[in-house]
């Protein structure tokens, strides 16, 4: 699994071999107190696909050999509060669900460290009453059909498990594991930028935000296309007179840019081979303030604005 040793795992539990960084020395000191004192706590074992018999390693304590694995109790979430986070050993550094912003979750290219601070900032073992067997499914699946979980906790929760792992491993990412960690990381971006362009959720945007939404002809009208042409095109059709915030898949603040939806730049099918919401996401609102507030709150910048429709002639 993820390119790990999956039959015979010997997790050091007080090994820490990764480099220093100085901008977050005390996190690692937190992580490897934490790490010590968690000696009876079970240690990430990575799970041998269900496909194939279950064959415990040799220097198990109860060799078992199964051709009907044991399955656990489903996970379960046992903080859902998310305004506050749990207390416990990492909540010196958590950070609750709702103030999750998009642009506080690591973007490719940002170092392991950024990762495994941020990892850190949702304590799986707070929220969940069996973290080790959550993160567990979550590998299994991704391994056979790269599918990932859909909800801010599971993702954050399989985040925090990946950084457990592979602290307790003393290195950094590799191959699969890496490449999963991001698509952990993407997939937690797109959940909560699709979480956040919900006005229903949005109990902490400002008076003045409120107010637009409320004053918009239909309310909750902010709507984020990735992979689905035909609802962009539609939306497109339905609001000639919105504004679009065209940007990569990942939100990267410098790569936002607002048109009017009637812009051709952005509009209309794409070519043949071609699409308009698989590279770039299409953020869709009626009204062009709005779209910017989202744009300042989520992803913690202004969008630049294209020079050939010109959105801000009217703002
Ligand atoms: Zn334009």
């Amino acid at each position: 699994l993820i390119g790990l040793p999956v039959n015979s795992v010997h997790l050091p539990a007080t090994t820490v071999k990764n480099p220093p960084a100085p901008a977050v020395k005390g996190l690692r000191r937190l992580a490897s107190r934490v790490s010590g004192s968690r000696r009876t706590r079970p240690e990430p074992v990575p799970v041998p696909p269900s496909t194939a018999p279950t064959v415990a390693a040799a220097s198990d304590p109860v060799p078992v050999i199964s051709s009907r694995p044991f399955r656990r109790a489903d996970p379960v979430l046992r903080w859902k509060d998310p305004s506050h986070a749990p207390d416990g050993d990492f909540s010196a550094c958590a950070m609750a669900n709702a103030l999750l912003r998009v642009h506080g979750i690591p973007r490719h290219g940002d170092s392991w460290d950024a990762v495994s601070s941020f990892s850190l900032s949702y304590d799986g073992y707070a929220y969940w009453d069996d973290v080790s067997e959550l993160a567990t499914r979550s590998t299994r699946h991704w391994t056979r059909d790269r599918t990932l979980p859909s909800s801010v906790d599971e993702l954050r929760a399989c985040l925090f498990y990946e950084q457990r792992r592979w602290h307790h491993f003393g290195e950094v990412p590799n191959g699969r594991g890496e490449r999963y960690v991001w698509a952990l990381l993407d997939a937690l971006r797109n959940v909560v930028a699709a979480r956040t362009v919900d006005p229903v959720s949005g109990g902490d945007r400002s008076v003045a935000a409120i107010t637009v939404i409320v004053s918009a002809a239909t309310p909750s009208e902010i709507r984020s296309f990735l992979d689905d042409d035909a609802g962009y095109l539609t939306w497109a059709s339905d609001h000639s007179d919105g504004f679009v915030v065209n940007a990569d898949r990942t939100l990267s603040p410098n790569s936002l840019m607002l048109h009017r939806a009637r812009c051709s730049c952005i509009g209309g099918p794409a070519g043949p081979g071609r699409t308009r919401t698989g590279n770039y996401r299409k953020v869709c609102g009626p009204n062009a303030e709005r779209l910017l507030d989202w744009c300042r709150t989520d992803i913690g910048a202004e969008p630049a604005s294209c020079g050939h429709c010109r959105p801000g002639t009217v703002i």
